[in-house]
């Protein structure tokens, strides 16, 4: 690993997490492992070889190209793309066996040139719902009257009909009842058009975890696979966050009482302090916002000082230390733990928008094993690492 900044992604704690959410909900409700956006930023490949392993039914992304990628890398799992695509990508999405999200009977008609009636193989698609998010979806009815002569060929197969809720981690649940009653109202023009429809769907992990009664006939699992569930919520399932960040000090110094630190000045030294740079920057995902957050290091927390720079960040240092002394961004140092919680509340995000933002120049490592996580997410010196990695 030439990389001195890494992710440890533990493999067995999504793994563990999708089983837990399995249990917590009927049998007869199929599980879809969300892992777009490279799965969270956790990998998009390995979340969902994990997430098959521990039962997932369906798979889904965001955009034609994740589906692709997936399906180069071997992965059989029927996958529902979340975002309608442009009609004519529709062959490429038919060679491939995915399913589409349909939101307009005029997608159809244009995807229906690239598909003629003539063509062997079924298109699948999955309509979606507009109840109040205000993103995608049919809002009217007379949008889904429509839209069900275009369903209603023989080529077509309708496997879902879905909506998602805007709500759903908030503590006051009135909007979210709104939206189910829009969608159980929606359901109905489903129902009385005799289409053959598979799947009704409507929760993501929030709404899955905290109101199983709206799990219907499928949950689509994303936040909750990679450990993350809204702070202000009473958990029912408990979840282990997979994924930790580190890096190592690459540079040393004292700083003399009243020198600057950081662009445009940003940080004044009151005394002579320690200061130490660690190689990660707001290219790699760590936001300008997080100045005044902490790292661990020697077990100890460690604010970040002046702006965070593109590749690199200053940090001031409980005292001397020594060059690659290992940093833990997010994680665990002896008694001391950085979430990804604190962090996405001091910046006012959602958790998982900071693990969605590594870049690519963060390495990650897959650990397979409880065992092994805890051993890489509990080191404070770096040559153990190194050892480990080589
Ligand atoms: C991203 C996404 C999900 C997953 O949501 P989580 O809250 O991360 O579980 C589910 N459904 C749709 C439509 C999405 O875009």
């Amino acid at each position: 690993m030439l990389s001195d900044t890494w992710a440890d992604i533990s493999l067995s704690r999504i793994r563990e997490n999708m089983r837990k959410i399995r249990k917590s909900l009927p049998d007869s409700v199929k599980l879809m492992a969300v892992v777009k956006a490279n799965g969270y930023g956790h990998g998009d490949l390995e979340s969902a070889a994990a997430a098959e392993q521990a039962g997932a039914d369906y798979l889904a992304v965001a955009y034609l190209e994740e589906a692709v990628r997936l399906r180069d890398a071997g992965m059989k799992l029927p996958i529902l793309v979340l975002t309608p695509i442009r009609p004519e990508r529709t062959p490429l999405a038919l060679k491939l066996d995915l399913i589409l999200t349909v939101t307009s009977a005029h997608w159809f008609a244009e995807a229906r040139v690239f598909k003629p009636y003539s063509s062997a193989g079924k298109l699948r698609v999955h309509v979606k719902l507009d109840t109040g998010l205000g993103r995608i979806g049919i809002r009217s009815r007379k949008e889904w009257e429509e839209l069900v002569p275009w369903l209603s060929a023989e080529d077509v197969e309708v496997d879902g009909f879905y909506t998602h809720f805007a709500t759903a981690g908030q503590a006051d649940t009135a909007f979210l009842e709104r939206q189910t009653a829009r969608f159980v109202e929606m359901k109905e023009w489903a129902v009385s058009s005799g289409l053959k429809i598979r799947h009704y769907h409507c929760a993501g992990s929030a709404a899955a975890l905290r109101f199983p009664h709206l799990a219907m006939d499928m949950v689509r699992i994303g936040a909750a696979m990679y450990g993350f569930y809204p702070e202000q919520l009473v958990r029912s399932v408990k979840l282990e966050p997979a994924l930790s960040l580190h890096s190592r000090l690459v540079h040393v110094k004292k700083l003399a009482k009243g020198e600057y630190l950081g662009y445009d000045n940003s940080y004044h030294a009151e005394e002579d302090e320690w200061i130490g740079t660690v190689p990660i920057g707001y290219a790699d995902g760590w936001t300008q916002r997080m100045q005044g957050t902490e790292v661990l290091i020697e077990g100890r927390r460690a604010p970040i000082v002046g702006k965070i720079c593109m590749d690199q960040l200053m940090v001031k240092l409980p005292g001397p230390c020594s060059e690659g002394t290992l940093v833990t961004l997010i994680g665990l140092q002896g008694e001391q733990r950085i979430t990804f919680a604190e962090l996405a509340a001091h910046i006012g995000i959602v958790a998982q928008e900071i693990s969605a933002s590594l870049g690519v120049r963060v390495a990650r490592i897959y650990t397979d094993t409880e065992e092994d996580h805890a051993k890489w997410d509990n080191q404070i010196r770096w040559s153990e690492v190194e050892q480990a990695v080589i």
